[in-house]
């Protein structure tokens, strides 16, 4: 018979045993994507594998606030959210670890991951050039920088400057451009404008529709959404600077919490998250395109034809966040 010592130690073993096993069966997220946009794919990994995926949506600033105050006690294994810029942020902030993974690094193009693998490209958003097509023809337009040239007056209509997703474009053609050839171009897209600048990209398109202007910068998804609804409006889309670099791309995606409890189960998720099933998941439900090339896009973007991506490290958004912030601010951007 066993001493009540080793009874108690076998006891203690068995309790260390579960609670391993259940940290080992669980990943906890903080995600600025909504719950709509993710619960389908946590909700598809958990089926497939068994491992359950908690999860808090917030918007990424208390996100980030929160997992900087909650630092090793935190019970967040990964952060997801959209915007290069974002995930540089949560990066340069120290909230994220460095993930080696071959599949990750087969599954996701170099210029849509961290250099330091500290975060990865999961979705691409393609931010391009919309015109009024009874206004407008193709041959019209070219690249961004040609929506500076002066036949263009009073009929381009922009976004704010203060959303990220223009921040990220003024960066990347800082990177490609330098500051002073992108701040004549930005100056040429204020002197240029239609009207005021709108508070989203929705209401910016349907301005194009509207003949307010006749041309201006939007991502592809709320497009895709807009004809959804009405499929009648005279809005196209242009695939910007195929004679050049490419379209501008940004990324959601995610990174790996630096004080992650369970960091391998972490890992595995964000794999599964670049593999096949999961990218069609992840990209039909927000109409983005896939950041794994392998994987073909919803047809409703597939109708729009094929484009060349700028294929400058979107981690360059990040890095250049502040001069562009500055930059746009010179010009009058507002
Ligand atoms: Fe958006």
């Amino acid at each position: 018979m066993k001493s009540l010592k080793s009874r108690l130690l076998v006891a203690s073993f068995a309790a260390v045993g579960l609670s391993s096993l259940a940290l080992a069966d669980e990943v906890v997220v903080y995600s600025a994507r909504n719950e709509q946009l993710i619960k389908p794919l946590f909700d598809a990994y958990t089926k497939q594998t068994g491992v359950k995926v908690k999860f808090v949506t917030d918007k990424e600033g208390p996100l980030m606030e929160r997992l900087k105050a909650e630092a090793a006690n935190t019970p967040a294994d990964m952060l997801i959210t959209v915007d290069a810029g974002n995930l540089w942020q949560a990066a340069n902030q120290g909230l994220l670890q460095p993930v080696n993974s071959a599949t990750l690094n087969a599954n996701i193009p170099a210029h849509l991951r961290d250099p330091k693998n500290l975060w990865f490209g999961l979705s691409v958003r393609a931010r391009t050039i919309f015109y009024n097509n009874q206004k407008i023809k193709p041959a019209d337009l070219s690249s961004y920088e040609d929506l500076a040239n002066a036949k263009w007056k009073g009929k381009l209509c922009l976004r704010t400057s203060k959303k990220v997703y223009n921040q990220s474009l003024v960066a990347m053609m800082i990177e490609e451009h330098g500051e002073a050839k992108t701040e004549q171009v930005v100056k040429g897209w204020v002197t240029n404008l239609a009207t005021d600048v709108f508070s989203d990209d929705t209401k910016m398109l349907e301005a194009i529709a509207a003949g307010q202007c006749d041309v201006g910068i939007a991502n592809t998804y709320y497009y895709a959404r807009l004809m959804n609804k009405s499929p009648d409006l005279p809005v196209s889309v242009f695939w910007a600077n195929q004679n050049a670099k490419g379209v501008h791309v940004n990324v959601s995606g995610a990174g790996i919490v630096r004080h992650a409890k369970n960091p391998a189960g972490a890992q595995k998720l964000l794999e599964w998250l670049s593999s096949e099933k999961a990218q069609n998941l992840f990209t039909d439900l927000d109409l983005e395109y896939p950041a794994n090339p392998s994987v073909k896009p919803d047809p409703k973007l597939v109708a729009w034809g094929p484009f060349k991506q700028n294929l400058i490290n979107v981690n360059k958004a990040g890095e250049l966040q502040a001069d562009a912030v500055r930059l746009m601010d010179r010009a009058g951007y507002k």
